[in-house]
């Protein structure tokens, strides 16, 4: 078993743009937050100006807790990137606001990964001034 850790700085990172820059600005806070349709509820997977699933206009920017459960999982041992410490974990956090967190798992070995196990987000450095949220087990 391997322990899983963040990415050193000076791994490819996000470009924001003015859709995307409250996010970043957030995690650079040490906030997580999300998006959330004025008129239907929904949640887009990633920032967006318009909802995906009723094309309104109004999406506000939430604060989430940061917290959730496990639900999907690799662990990469061969990196796209070569800057990329291997192992590393990307994963998808069901979060406790009814949204999907697609980030990587630190602060735990690759054999103790669980489906199911409670998880909150942490965020770290990963240059340029991007902080990136990881989730690590809950304690
Ligand atoms: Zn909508």
């Amino acid at each position: 078993m391997t322990a899983l850790g963040p990415q050193p700085p000076g791994i490819p990172v996000p470009s924001p743009s003015p859709v995307s820059a409250p996010y970043w600005d957030a995690a650079r806070e040490g906030r997580l937050v999300y998006q959330k349709c004025a008129g239907c509820g929904h949640v887009p997977p990633r920032p967006s100006r318009r909802c995906w699933r009723c094309g309104g206009g109004e999406l506000k920017w939430l604060d989430s807790a940061g917290t959730g459960t496990l639900h999907s999982w690799t662990v990469v041992w061969r990196p796209q990137h070569p800057s990329f410490v291997t192992p590393y974990a990307p994963v998808v956090m069901a979060v406790d606001e009814g949204w999907w967190l697609v980030t990587a798992l630190v602060g735990c070995d690759d054999g103790d990964i669980r489906e199911g196990m409670a998880l909150e987000v942490q965020f770290h450095p990963a240059g340029g001034g991007i902080w990136l949220p990881y989730v690590a087990p809950r304690a």
